[in-house]
């Protein structure tokens, strides 16, 4: 019976006690600085447009959740989306769209300028070139959500302390133990804060800087508008569909015969919650902490723009309009999780209305089960690596997540700034290359170099790539083709620098490792273990690589800063419970380097610059050692991300230069090149290779992936093993594909139709230079094996494609390609 505070009575603070209650909690506290009837945070005067499609699977199905649960509770009116294109790149937009919706579930429709023009009257039809109606989506009726919620969790038992704001949280020896107020502490063992886009001066209490950033979006209302006269009933009734046009950053909604307009397109305006004073005792719809002055300078494009699309609006005026404040963040994602060094107090801000029901759910799940059933792990607090946290990144990639928030954005496109945040020891030698840098998690990372594009000349024909249409030529060049060849046929250095690695050392670094992961990692010292950590349910958490260097270290290549998190926490919980099994975990990515340095002839290369041997024979596939390069000191680890022969090969930043240069000139007479992520990620995926995070995620577990084989039979226990009997027969099984005309290339989260049903999703893709045709993992229902033909939707195109035998091609047990 843990007792919980909630900081917060918005619609997310209000959802969580209501999840939690609902499965049980009993002890719990809601304190809200503003009165409970109307709190003056962003949901007071949130619009409630809930518009569930998205490209990302995690926030479609929290929407999908937030509207079911509005609806049943009588506070969703499911008037409909309207998403208008008045550009052809627009219109291919909503065509993308329309394929997410498929994929996750939405029912969807792309509809003619016609079709929009007669379901939304009102409408200029001369500026749509078309559209993408969703029937289910809606506005929800936040306010009224809010209050009978906290009604409903009244009854059931939770505690509302309202005026009363949170002012310090307490503490002892790494949990929380409650939270001040003027009136008193309230003590709690687990304290949530819901406080929305004041989520920083909470976390300030706590010594935890929290990404977000609040920033002012206009929203208006008009004077009354004839033509919607007698329509609506009530100040808010609405029977036309929400309609966005996000050519021109607006969307509009009904309030009766009003219409109400929600802006994007002006320039970014951050607030400091702490700025806002304290909340009043009363608060009014036009008087509240969220709302500022309207701005009318920077809504005048706007106006004139909706006066277009709308002639009715011509005859109107803007009656009423402000500045109403929510949070952004770098990613525009939401925040949600635990404080990684202070157990017990938990965060869950920077979420819309629209996944608000969704998300709380989530938290709810993972406290009181361990685990949600969504995976969260794209809107997690631990997610931002430590210089994504710093206030001035927040504020820049806050503001330019406000002013893209409805751009069209290619998956692969990198941030235009801030870069060059980090970059690894090799930077100079790779622009010396002409390296086009893209950007991820803050690093700069090659996806080719241009130096490499005179191989262009000689590549056979068999492995020139096909040719790509436009969207998918955006952050591509044919020279990865070559950078493939050249790693096959001859050898080529990767910058692996950025891939997270941690040591994993102490007297109980085996015991953590083996608690954790499904494999077997107590193996001799020099060997490397693949292994998945799992949840208790049984499904994947990550998949990590590790390196046994000597009886009580490990090094460790995990998939993020979330794996980090995890592992230290579990490792201070080991400390704490046993103390002879203390174990430290330390991120030593930035204080290394790595390079990969693979094909037929990287031993002829390796062999130069070192007495060391490195032949199959001394050192086998997964395996380690330390060795000497022209005397650099590194750890050489015998695996290989692209199915070549070579090593991963590590050392300390310091010595990275020194090592590139070395094996660049030893390499030279064996034709090494350097080559960049896209052509790795190809090859990776060509000798069946799995990504966590793309491929497979917290929804999956080890049999859907196929990835059985990583469960070590002689474990007694280690998390999620009891979960796994229950899951030997999946229902549906990630699926090699490849495109049938060998040229079609799909870039991920396409729906996958067989007989005209949308049956699946496309996770992970790439053009399969060494075998000519694209690739295309995919999740589909278990009885589609191999050989069965399936439609995947690009862009509204149907392409044929076919599961077949995986690995698309064989790696052989010298790690080269057969
Ligand atoms: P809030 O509603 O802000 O609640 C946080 C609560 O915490 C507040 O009540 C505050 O008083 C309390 N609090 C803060 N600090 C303390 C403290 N120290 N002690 C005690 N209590 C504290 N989203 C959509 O999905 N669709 C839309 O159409 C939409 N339109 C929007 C239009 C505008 C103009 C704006 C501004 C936002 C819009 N949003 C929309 C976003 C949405 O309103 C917010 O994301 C959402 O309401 C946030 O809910 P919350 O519960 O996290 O925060």
């Amino acid at each position: 019976n843990q007792r919980v505070v909630i900081i917060g009575a918005g619609i997310v603070g209000a959802n969580v006690a209501d999840e939690l209650v609902s499965r049980g909690w009993k002890n719990i506290t809601v304190v809200e600085q503003g009165p409970i009837d109307l709190p003056g945070g962003s949901t007071s005067h949130a619009p409630g447009l809930v518009f569930q499609t998205n490209s990302s699977k995690t926030m479609t199905l929290l929407a999908k959740y937030t509207m079911s649960k509005l609806l049943s509770m009588d506070c969703f009116n499911q008037v409909g989306g309207l998403e208008i294109a008045t550009t052809p790149a627009r219109l291919e937009e909503l065509k993308r769209k329309h394929g997410w919706a498929a994929s996750w579930g939405i029912e969807a429709r792309l509809i003619s300028a016609e079709e929009c023009a007669s379901m939304y009257p009102p409408l200029n039809k001369d500026m749509v070139l078309g559209g993408l109606h969703i029937p289910s989506d809606g506005l929800a009726l936040a306010k009224d959500a809010v209050r009978l919620l906290v009604q409903k969790t009244r009854e059931a038992g939770v505690r509302y302390m309202d005026s009363t704001p949170v002012t310090g949280i307490e503490q002892t020896q790494g949990r929380v133990t409650g939270v001040q107020t003027p009136n008193g502490t309230v003590e709690a063992d687990i304290v949530i804060s819901c406080a929305g886009f004041w989520g920083v001066e909470i976390g300030a209490m706590v010594g935890l800087p929290i990404p977000l950033l609040p920033l002012a979006h206009q929203y208006v209302k008009t004077s009354s508008v004839q033509a919607l006269k007698g329509r609506n009933k009530g100040p808010n009734g609405a029977t036309l569909p929400m309609l966005r046009h996000q050519d021109q950053d607006l969307y509009y909604r009904e309030h009766g015969d009003q219409y109400g307009i929600g802006y994007y397109g002006h320039q970014p305006l951050p607030v400091v919650a702490a700025s806002l004073g304290i909340t009043p005792k009363e608060v009014t719809d036009h008087q509240m902490p969220s709302r500022m002055e309207f701005t009318p300078q920077d809504f005048d494009p706007a106006w004139k723009e909706s006066q277009t699309l709308l002639p009715a609006l011509q005859q109107t005026e803007i009656a009423d309009g402000f500045n109403g404040i929510f949070s952004f963040t770098p990613d525009g994602g939401p925040v949600i999780g635990e404080h990684p060094k202070l157990d017990g107090f938990w965060v869950a801000e920077a979420i819309w209305v629209t996944h608000s029901a969704g998300m709380a759910r989530a938290l709810a799940e993972i406290l009181t089960v361990g685990r949600s059933t969504i995976d969260l792990s794209g809107c997690e607090l631990s997610r931002f690596e430590e210089v994504q946290v710093a206030p001035d990144y927040v504020r820049e990639t806050s503001m330019q997540n406000f002013v893209e928030v409805y751009d069209i954005i290619h998956p692969l496109a990198p941030k235009e700034s801030p870069r060059n945040i980090r970059v690894s020891p090799f930077h100079s030698q790779q622009q010396e290359l002409g390296a086009y840098f893209l950007e991820d998690g803050a690093w700069e990372r090659p996806h080719w170099f241009e130096a490499n594009a005179p191989l262009l000349d000689s590549l056979p024909a068999r492995w020139r790539p096909a040719e790509r249409d436009a969207w998918a030529a955006q952050h591509y060049s044919p020279i990865c083709a070559a950078e493939a060849w050249k790693t096959r046929t001859a050898v080529a250095m990767y910058d692996l620098s950025p891939q997270k690695r941690l040591t994993i050392s102490g007297p109980g670094a085996v015991h953590l490792l083996q608690r954790l992961g499904t494999n077997d990692v107590d193996t001799p010292v020099g060997t490397i273990t693949y292994t998945l950590l799992l949840d208790t349910h049984g499904t994947i958490r990550s998949d990590v690589w590790a390196s046994r260097i000597d009886e009580t270290t490990f090094q460790v290549r995990v998939n993020g800063n979330l794996d980090f998190a995890y592992l230290s926490q579990e490792a201070r919980k080991q400390c704490r419970q046993s103390p002879n099994k203390w174990v430290l975990v330390s991120d030593i990515t930035g204080g290394t380097c790595c390079i990969g340095l693979w094909g037929p002839n990287a031993l002829d290369v390796i062999s130069k610059v070192s007495d060391d041997d490195f032949s199959d024979a001394a050192l086998p596939y997964s395996h380690v050692k330390l060795a000497r390069i022209q005397g650099v000191p590194v750890a050489v680890m015998r695996l290989s991300q692209v199915g070549e022969q070579g090593w991963e090969i590590c050392t300390t930043a310091d010595c990275g230069r020194r090592l590139w240069d070395v094996l660049w000139q030893a390499g030279q007479p064996s034709g090494v090149i350097a080559a960049g992520r896209n052509a790795m990620h190809a090859l990776w995926m060509e000798v069946g290779f799995k990504g966590y995070g793309t491929d497979m995620t917290r929804e999956h577990d080890p049999y859907q992936a196929g990835l059985e084989f990583t469960i070590a039979s002689n474990k007694a226990d280690f998390v999620g093993k009891a979960a796994l009997e229950k899951r030997k027969n999946p229902t549906r099984r990630l699926r090699c594909l490849t495109v049938d005309d060998r040229t079609s290339v799909v870039m991920g989260k396409e729906p996958v139709f067989v007989e005209g049903k949308a049956v699946g999703y496309v996770a992970n893709t790439a053009f399969g230079y060494t075998i000519g045709k694209p690739i295309a993992y995919a999740w589909l229902p278990v009885e589609m094996g191999e050989g069965r033909g399936v439609e995947v939707e690009y862009f509204e195109r149907r392409i044929k494609a076919t599961v077949t035998s995986e690995p698309a091609i064989e790696a052989g047990s010298d790690g080269g390609v057969k």
